[in-house]
């Protein structure tokens, strides 16, 4: 790579990381962008679906809620569109700086076994469509649906489009962007959450840092390169919230002891205060905007 494709510096640094959550050592090499401080996988590798294993996290077991325990739900996301939080889950926070109505068509991009797709259907959303290459085959249920399919494939159009930490697995960011013009309708928001190299973590450790995840992560974005893929695409970035966790802190210990993730078991590895003390930091580190993972909030232009 001679020139970074997001902001036209010809400036990087080279890193070397190994393949470290299933621990088969294999290496790789990552360009980092010395302007917009972008991280680019310089060398796929051309079978990627050799590293997405049945056991890979995104496909673990899928629960449904009875109706009872849907109906609670449901009434727990009344509540909270009124401003009463009753024990929120976490993916509330993610909505909340979204213009949604019950009947916005949404779009899940890498959604795995569709677990957050059913939770929203719960909430009461009515338009819920999945799409993941890596899934075994298309699922169409009443409450939603999962195609198998490439996020380039895509050709029906959106209110919201998701990426909860499946962008870093696409391979070409400006194509994505250039898509999501295509793909979003007049008005329509893109919610993304993404590992970002503005964390401390990533700045301190560099190929242990827990979320470089070599060779599954080809892009991951800084601050600056995300702000710059909006302008670039006429896509508004009105929120970034930083909602980086725990695993940060063990995840990159786990690495530096020279342990996969894989296997490992958290609770044996670390004691219970380093883990409530890896809580707290994170917090801490959010607010500094230095947390290793953040959610960026686009708005395409009304027509
Ligand atoms: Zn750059």
């Amino acid at each position: 790579m001679t020139t970074c494709e997001i902001c036209q510096s010809n400036d990087f640094s080279s890193i070397e990381a190994k393949e470290r959550m299933f621990g088969t050592s294999d290496t790789f090499t990552y360009a980092e962008c010395n302007s917009c401080k972008s991280l680019f996988l310089l060398d796929p590798p051309a079978d990627l679906g050799k590293y997405y294993p049945s056991n890979y996290y995104s496909f673990g077991e899928f629960n449904s809620s009875n109706p009872f325990l849907g109906l609670l739900k449901k009434l727990r996301y009344k509540a909270f569109t009124y401003g009463i939080s009753i024990s929120p889950p976490v993916y509330f926070d993610w909505l909340s700086p979204l213009k949604l109505t019950k009947n916005s068509k949404i779009a899940d991009i890498g959604c795995g076994n569709g677990q957050l797709l059913a939770e929203l259907s719960y909430c009461g959303f009515k338009s819920l469509h999945g799409y993941d290459p890596f899934v075994e085959e298309n699922y169409i249920a009443k409450r939603f649906s999962i195609r198998k399919k490439d996020f380039f494939e895509i050709e029906e159009t959106y209110d919201l489009i998701m990426f909860h930490h499946s962008f870093e697995h696409l391979p070409n960011a400006i194509e994505v962007f250039e898509n999501l013009t295509k793909i979003l309708n007049p008005g329509g928001e893109v919610l993304i959450r993404v590992p970002v190299t503005d964390g401390q973590v990533w700045k301190e450790e560099k190929e242990y840092w827990f979320q470089l995840d070599a060779p599954r992560h080809l892009f991951i974005p800084n601050t600056k390169s995300m702000q710059i893929l909006g302008d670039k695409f006429g896509l508004e970035l009105f929120n970034t919230t930083f909602d980086s966790m725990d695993s940060q802190f063990w995840g990159t210990a786990l690495y530096k002891k020279g342990k996969p993730l894989m296997g490992s078991n958290i609770e044996e590895e670390f004691s219970k205060e380093e883990l409530a003390d890896f809580r707290k930091k994170a917090n801490h580190y959010n607010k500094e905007k230095i947390g290793d993972q953040a959610c960026f909030y686009f708005r395409k232009k009304e027509a």
